[in-house]
């Protein structure tokens, strides 16, 4: 098969995947998982027909797939695609880009700075700032967190790029008891040791504290969030941030979710300060619903971020906002594109109204599970409902259920010492009419696995 005919093959088996979304297995039966066994050939000595490793791909791989680009998926904080970004980075495979630098890609340099403006601007975050295009939230607050430990030690004198760590004076850093397990992994990638962390508490909502805020100096990275990832909380950065910055600290905040609320008007005040960090982390491949991988490292003083990842070589410089001295990549893919098109495919109003949306489907979710009888665990206040049945086997039983229904996906997750499960609502495709088949079959699961609870469905165990 030719090149073009093996691609309008891959198109028309993409587009009757995507087809399917709505009605697909949202997590695969056992039968598709074990069929998977077929991909355990032997490399082979001579190639394969390039159609049938694309058939045997589909046939193989395509039913044993996460419907979460679907619209019944509320696992974990995993947004859908939108079409517009799904469609640009067809293309963007189409011109295999090495977007390092203008050199390497002029369109490719040009889309991701605009996309970079254009994520400042619906952020409402500091406009001088660097933004960097990587592969996760993960590698982003790696970068960030690199950015933030050299400039600190710079302050204090230190040339971390020529001497490393070794003798160093020490930086400390703040984290929220709630911190998200990759800024954790990030910190103990990058030496800091976990033991060594010091634990901001948080309230019963899973905020930091700040009556309880361990003490800031000019040694000092504190880590906040926007988006618990549990209850979508935030902490709250007007009454922290400030006082951080006054005392020489470096302040990060891990949004990869929930930075997002502030493209709404009626949610922004929550998020309030924020703007007011060093550094930020946030996804484009949750919330925004762009394919993977998709994330932003913003960095206010874009010098230090530059600085920081710079990978100039006699062959290849580059000014300093190129994205290989934002990144952790040399050669990379062009991926702001996609955060291009999503953005430029909602406008300002459509990612206000996707978000809004997503929080008022969160709260539905919510009012339904509570008149079947559920415990709803957070006040909801953005895209994520905890929720659990009576008892911790219930609990895991009713989800079980709905996991093995095939029509719906959550996850488990622990609250504040409880076993509990999760919804949040992150897909584009996810309309009320969905959300109130997912409380239907909560009301049924809960009826059938708890019958005591069935019959007084309004009266929550306490
Ligand atoms: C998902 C998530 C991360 C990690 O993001 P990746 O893009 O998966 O690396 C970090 N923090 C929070 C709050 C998250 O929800």
């Amino acid at each position: 098969m030719d090149e073009l005919s093996l691609l309008q093959d891959a198109d028309e088996r993409a587009r009757r995947y995507v087809a399917g979304a709505d009605a697909r297995r949202v997590f695969p039966e056992d039968s598709a998982i074990d069929a998977l066994e077929r991909f355990s050939e032997r490399l082979p000595d001579t190639g394969r027909p390039d159609a049938e490793t694309l058939a045997l791909l589909d046939d193989v791989g395509s039913p044993a797939t996460v419907a979460s680009n679907g619209p019944n998926y509320y696992g974990f904080v995993v947004g859908a695609t939108l079409p517009a970004a799904a469609a640009a980075d067809r293309l963007v495979l189409a011109w295999d880009q090495t977007a390092s630098s203008f050199a390497n890609s002029p369109a490719a340099a040009t889309l991701e700075k605009v996309a970079a403006g254009w994520v400042l601007e619906a952020l409402d975050l500091p406009r001088e700032s660097a933004v960097g295009f990587g592969t996760s939230a993960t590698a982003c607050t790696l970068i960030c967190l690199t950015a933030a430990r050299r400039t600190l030690l710079k302050r204090h004198g230190w040339d971390f790029d020529g001497e490393g760590l070794v003798g160093a004076p020490p930086i400390r850093v703040v984290v929220s008891e709630a911190v998200h397990i990759t800024v954790k992994k990030t910190l103990r990638v990058l030496g800091f040791g976990t033991n060594n962390l010091i634990v901001a508490p948080v309230d019963e909502f899973g905020r930091v504290d700040p009556k309880r805020l361990p003490a800031l100096d000019g040694s000092t990275i504190l880590c906040l969030q926007a988006g618990e990832v549990n209850t979508g909380e935030f902490d709250p950065f007007a009454e922290i941030i400030p006082a951080a910055r006054k005392a020489g600290a470096w302040v990060h905040v891990d949004g990869a979710f929930g930075l997002w609320a502030r493209a709404s008007k009626k949610l922004k005040p929550m998020t309030e300060g924020v703007e007011l960090a060093d550094s930020w982390t946030t996804d484009g491949h949750k919330w925004l619903n762009t394919p993977y991988d998709a994330a932003m490292a913003i960095c206010r003083d874009a010098d230090a971020l530059a600085a920081s990842m710079n990978s100039d070589a006699v062959y290849a410089t580059s000014s300093s906002d190129s994205q290989k001295n934002l990144t952790l990549e040399f050669s990379r893919r062009a991926r702001g594109v996609s955060v291009w098109a999503a953005l430029r495919s909602l406008g300002r109003n459509g990612i206000e109204q996707l978000v809004e949306r997503h929080c008022a489907q969160a709260q539905r979710i919510a009012d339904g599970l509570k008149a079947a009888g559920f415990n709803v665990l957070n006040r909801v206040v953005l895209n994520q409902v905890v929720a659990r049945a009576d008892t911790e086997q219930s609990t895991t039983a009713i989800r079980e259920a709905a996991q093995r229904s095939g029509t719906i996906w959550f996850g488990p997750t622990v609250w504040r010492g409880q076993s509990a499960f999760r919804f949040s609502v992150s897909s584009w495709r996810t309309t009320d009419a969905h959300i109130d088949r997912a409380i239907a079959l909560m009301t049924r699961s809960w009826s059938e696995l708890t019958p005591q609870n069935a019959a007084s469905p309004e009266v929550a165990p306490s």
